[in-house]
């Protein structure tokens, strides 16, 4: 078997990234992505053209040097969230109140083309047959000069398997602590360091309407709305940059274990839009619903509780490597700087490549 001189595992923004970096650098890499699809947690479906982000939606140029710089240098455009006019809130009764609207401090934007154009853009600019698709790893065992990666179902016959010097992990933490075996074991300080770390926006479900007109706008109201009432808790103007499709887009605020029928969970979503925005708002041209809880290469059992805040991210137990430098940690909840966010997923994969290729 060839030995690989790195091999990235996972196919989302952090491993694409610095799969990006080596290929700069005409260092040779191969990337296995579990799914049929690249970009992880973005997730953008295209509807005539437009593309409505089921994943991430925003990044604030303020405070993402990097994915700004990386969007600006792939030809990507963005534009700011729309926010004029008033916003809506739902109190738990099913009161509604019209209220001021709240101003995003620093400035929300997002991309013309939806963020999966960022990921497509980058797997271009890789080598051809580098990206391989449904490929999960199932087990990492140390090898003299590296480890062996088995790609597949536990306990099952392996459908591929590769010998690599190096490995950038580019994985949730607890995800990879959960999913794969590693042989010898990790400590177990380490394991437990990675199952806490939660996965961000995991346990999330998002929908998204699609309109010719949008009626919102037209009786003064910016889209946005928050309810104490559900099943959406969050709700934002969605629509493209050009004169349409118009949009709303939002999060459910009720857990991952309430959502299980997405029939009626579909109706309840109409229905509240109908009340927060009138009855046109239950007539959309298109509707999109993706839960992340149920995604099982994002998340696992400990995800499926609500996160009410955003942790504190670091490399798991401190360790940016294990196993003598051969696996290299990347993705968002290992950055040590905007952790969880798209911006923390380039600043893990820098990290991971600069460590083993110091300049
Ligand atoms: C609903 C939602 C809204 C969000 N909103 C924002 C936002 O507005 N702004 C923002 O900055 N961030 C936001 N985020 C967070 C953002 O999506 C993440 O920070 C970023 O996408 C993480 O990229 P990553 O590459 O680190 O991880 P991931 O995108 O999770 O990529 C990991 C990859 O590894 C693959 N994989 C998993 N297991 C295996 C395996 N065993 N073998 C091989 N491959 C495997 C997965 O399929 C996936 O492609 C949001 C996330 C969600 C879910």
């Amino acid at each position: 078997m060839k030995t690989i001189e790195t091999l990235i595992i996972g196919g989302g923004l952090s491993g694409l990234y610095a799969a990006g970096l080596l290929a700069e650098k005409n260092l040779p890499f191969i990337l296995l992505e579990a799914r049929e699809r690249i970009g992880g947690r973005i997730l953008s479906i295209e509807h005539k053209g437009f593309f409505t982000d089921m994943g991430p939606s925003w990044y604030w140029p303020e405070i993402n040097p990097k994915l700004t710089g990386l969007i600006r240098s792939l030809g990507i455009h963005g534009y700011p969230q729309f926010e004029e006019g008033l916003g809506r809130l739902e109190h738990p009764n099913g009161q509604i109140q019209t209220v001021k609207g709240f101003a995003t401090e620093p400035v929300s934007w997002r991309i013309n083309g939806g963020m999966q154009s960022i990921v497509n853009k980058l797997a271009a600019l890789l080598p051809e047959k580098t990206v391989k698709l449904k490929n999960p790893v199932c087990e990492i065992e140390k090898a003299p000069g590296g480890a062996l990666v088995r790609v597949g179902e536990l306990e099952l016959e392996p459908i591929n398997q590769f010998m690599a010097r190096r490995i950038i992990l580019a994985i949730p933490p607890r995800l990879a602590a959960a999913t794969i075996l590693f042989t010898p074991d990790i400590p177990h300080h380490l394991t437990q360091a990675m199952l806490r770390t939660g996965t961000w926006m995991a346990g999330q479900a998002k929908f998204f309407t699609l309109y010719d007109v949008p009626c919102w706008r037209k009786a003064g109201l910016s889209g946005q709305a928050f309810s104490q009432r559900g099943p959406l808790g969050e709700i934002h103007d969605g629509s493209s940059q050009e004169e349409g499709p118009y949009g709303l887009t939002g999060f459910l605020g009720i857990p991952a274990f309430q959502r299980k029928d997405n029939q009626s969970l579909t109706r309840a979503i109409l229905d509240q839009l109908a009340s927060i925005y009138g009855d046109t708002a239950a007539q959309p041209t298109a509707f999109y619903y993706q839960d992340w809880a149920r995604e099982k290469y994002t998340a696992t059992e400990f995800d499926q509780p609500p996160m009410y805040e955003h942790p504190i991210y670091q490399p798991p137990a401190g360790q940016i490597s294990i196993w003598d430098g051969i696996i290299h940690f990347a993705g968002t909840e290992t950055a040590d700087r905007q952790g969880g966010y798209l911006e923390g997923a380039l600043v893990s994969a820098q990290r991971a490549v600069d460590n083993i290729y110091p300049s």
